[in-house]
C-alpha cells in the first residue's frame, strides 16, 4: 500500500515542527531536517513516533547546500520511495540597516531561505514526476510581498521565493503538481523571540487580528493545501491577520 510522505525541511521548532505533529495526526511518514539543533529534532521524532505509530526519518544538514540536500534525498527514497509533499519551510531572518549587511549576510540569507527552495525542488521533482503525482508548498513572508525596512536581504530572498513558486507552478501545471506559497505574517515562534515587550505590543496593534499567528494555523493551512485540487496552483496565500 501507498504510504504518505512529507518532506519538511526547518522542522526541529516552530512552523515546521508544528506542521510535522499536524501530518503525524493523520499518519504520514515523514522526512524532517533542520540545521544545527538534532537534539530536538531526535526527541520530536520520538515523540511522533511513539504517539502516532509512523515512521521518520530526521537529517541535520544545511538545506543551502546542493550535496546535503542530494544526500537527504537518496536516503528519503531510499527509506520512503517516493515524496508526495514537500514542504520548503527552512529559513533564517536577520534584522539591521542595509549598509551594514556584508556581503557574506547576503550569502546566508539568500541560501538558507532561496536557495535551499531551489535544491529541495532540484532533488524532490525528478521522483515527483516519474509518480506524475507531488505537491510543493514553500513557506514565504509578507515582507517577499512588499518588503520590509531593515530586512533587505530577506525580503529579496521572499520575495525570490514568491517568484520561483509562480514559475515552478507554471512550468509543472501539465504535470498536474501543484506549486503554491504560504506568505506568512507575524507567527509566534522562536524566529521572532528577539522582539523586546515594547516592539511586540506595537506590532499586535497593526495587526487587525490583534496578535501573531500561531504555528499551528499555519500548519492547518499547509494541511489544507494538501487537499484541494490541483489546479489551483501558483498561489502566494498571505496568513497575516489582515495585516499587509
Ligand atoms: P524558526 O527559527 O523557529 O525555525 C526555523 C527552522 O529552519 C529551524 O528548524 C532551523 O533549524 C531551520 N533552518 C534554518 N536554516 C536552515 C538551513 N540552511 N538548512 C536547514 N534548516 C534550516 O522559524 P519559524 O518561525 O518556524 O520559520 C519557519 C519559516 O517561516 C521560515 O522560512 C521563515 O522565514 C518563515 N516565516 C516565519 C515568520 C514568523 O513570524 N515566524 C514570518 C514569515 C515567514
Amino acid at each position: 500500500m501507498h504510504s504518505n510522505c512529507i518532506w519538511i525541511t526547518g522542522a526541529s521548532r516552530g512552523i515546521g515542527a508544528a506542521t510535522a505533529r499536524k501530518f503525524a495526526a493523520q499518519g504520514w511518514n515523514m522526512a524532517l531536517t533542520c540545521l544545527h539543533s538534532t537534539d530536538l529534532l531526535q526527541a520530536l521524532k520520538q515523540e511522533l513516533e511513539d504517539q502516532f505509530h509512523i515512521t521518520c526519518r530526521t537529517f541535520t544538514a544545511d538545506m543551502g547546500d546542493y550535496a546535503q540536500v542530494a544526500s537527504c534525498m537518496e536516503d528519503i527514497l531510499q527509506t520512503f520511495g517516493h515524496v508526495d509533499v514537500l514542504v520548503n519551510n527552512a529559513g533564517i531572518s536577520r534584522i539591521g540597516l542595509f549598509s551594514d549587511l556584508s556581503p557574506g549576510d547576503w550569502q546566508t540569507i539568500l541560501q538558507a531561505n532561496l536557495t535551499s527552495v531551489f535544491n529541495c525542488c532540484h532533488q524532490a521533482l525528478p521522483s515527483m514526476l516519474r509518480e506524475k503525482s507531488g505537491r510543493i508548498i514553500n513557506i514565504s513572508s509578507v515582507w517577499g510581498c512588499v518588503g520590509a525596512s531593515c530586512e533587505a536581504a530577506y525580503s529579496a530572498a521572499k520575495g525570490g521565493v514568491n517568484a520561483l513558486t509562480q514559475a515552478l507552478a507554471k512550468e509543472l501545471a501539465p504535470s498536474g503538481i501543484p506549486v503554491n506559497a504560504i506568505a506568512c505574517g507575524a507567527i509566534d515562534t522562536d524566529m521572532n523571540g528577539g522582539l523586546s515587550v515594547q516592539e511586540r505590543t506595537a506590532l499586535e496593534e497593526e495587526i487587525p487580528a490583534g496578535r501573531f499567528g500561531l504555528p499551528w494555523e499555519v500548519a492547518d493551512l499547509i494541511w489544507h493545501l494538501t487537499q484541494t485540487p490541483v489546479y489551483l496552483t501558483g498561489q502566494i496565500l498571505r496568513l497575516d491577520g489582515g495585516w499587509i
